[in-house]
């Protein structure tokens, strides 16, 4: 990180700045160019406070000098975001359109996950998911998903969700939980991994998904903060893969009336500034509480999401994990008209929002005339 003094910061200023960094653990080294001081600080940047060094006197900006994480960086420049695109079967997320993947928390049985099928279908959805085998946080919890107990009762789960996709031509998401299991999700023709939120930093998981030519969608980690979620990230796309999809599922926080906390700051993040990637919002696992998945998805389009995650039953009532934040039918129905309107209207906004990097250079060469108009300063 570079810390740009303004051309008018003092050396106290640049002292003060250099002072408050050594308190915090940081090293730095300094460069005094004719006009302006640059301040390098080397250590940690993820814990650095930013806003505090930006608030400092003298302080003009802050300039990342490289980010860990490349391959999963924003390419573009502020007017001029670059957002890959990726395909999940033959639906391409992350382009012109909004895409909502819906389904079951757990396939139950056959008859259920066709069901689920049907009515992501008729509600509009363009991809069906649903677990085979669950990560449960109890051991007790009686319940791990219809492909828990045995290998052929993982490969009866996920044939049952690709042929439920097949009759109703949606392509499927199913979690991936055993590196071991890789290639027979990809002979059994399921179309794109997810990685569950426990797995989101899981190396040998995230080292063995590198090879695959399927999509993954990436859950971010409850207590990961960005920079390392993105890092994670970044290790399945180490070697060249680029199909990869991150997953805003919620964080842990001071809320506790919902499940987690949707990040959706971290959401407008990664879309305006710091990822290229496509980024799916899931408030199902995010608020946990079927009411407010309406809402929090919504919002989590505005805020940068183009693809939509969510959960939801052909009678949430008696399903076997996640009940309590599956959509009933007809909810699912009106949130998917729900984020077509909304994606249309946030595409419909898009010019109205202006970076302030297209603006600063005009406003620098004001400061000095601005200071003397309302400060009366020299
Ligand atoms: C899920 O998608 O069903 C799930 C368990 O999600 P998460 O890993 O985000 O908790
Ligand atoms: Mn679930």
């Amino acid at each position: 990180m570079l810390i740009k003094m303004t051309k008018r910061a003092t050396q106290d200023e640049v002292a003060a700045v250099e002072n408050k960094l050594h308190g915090w653990g940081y090293k730095t080294g300094k460069m005094v160019g004719e006009e302006i001081t640059l301040i390098g600080v080397y250590g940690d940047i993820t814990r650095l406070p930013t806003g505090e060094v930006q608030e400092m006197g003298g302080v003009e900006s802050l300039i990342p000098i490289s980010r860990a994480y490349k391959r999963a960086a924003q390419k573009g420049a502020p007017g001029n975001l670059i957002h890959q695109r990726v395909r999940v079967g033959e639906v391409e997320v992350g382009g012109d359109d909004i895409t909502v993947i819906a389904g079951p928390c757990s396939v139950e049985s056959e008859a259920q996950i066709m069901e689920a099928a049907r009515i992501v279908k008729e509600a509009g959805g363009k991809v069906l998911r649903g677990g085979v085998v669950k990560y449960r946080s109890s051991p007790y919890s009686g319940w791990e998903g219809i492909g828990s107990r045995s290998d052929d009762a993982l490969r009866n789960g996920l044939n049952l969700i690709v042929k439920a996709g097949r009759a109703f031509e949606l392509p499927t998401v199913v979690e991936i939980l055993d590196p071991g299991d890789v290639s027979l999700y990809e002979d059994l023709g399921v179309d794109c991994f997810q990685i569950g939120e426990p797995n989101a930093k899981n190396q040998a998981l995230l080292n063995r998904l590198r090879d695959t030519p399927l999509p993954i969608i990436h859950k971010r980690g409850n207590s990961l903060d960005m920079e390392a979620y993105l890092l994670w990230v970044e290790r399945v796309m180490a070697l060249g893969k680029e199909n990869v999809i991150l997953c805003e599922r919620g964080i842990m926080s001071a809320n506790k009336y919902t499940r987690n906390t949707l990040d959706l700051g971290g959401v407008a993040a990664f879309h305006y500034q710091l990822s290229c990637l496509p980024i799916a919002i899931d408030a199902s696992h995010g608020t946990g509480l079927r009411d407010l998945v309406h809402p929090m998805t919504l919002a989590g389009i505005m805020a940068g999401a183009s693809i939509v995650l969510v959960e939801c039953h052909p009678n949430p009532l008696i399903a076997k994990s996640d009940g309590f934040q599956g959509l009933f039918p007809e909810q699912l129905k009106h949130l998917v008209t729900a984020c077509e309107q909304v994606w249309e209207t946030r595409q419909r906004l898009a010019p109205l929002y202006v970076p302030s990097a297209v603006l600063e250079r005009d406003y620098e060469t004001r400061v000095i005339e601005d200071k003397r108009r309302f400060f009366g300063a020299r």
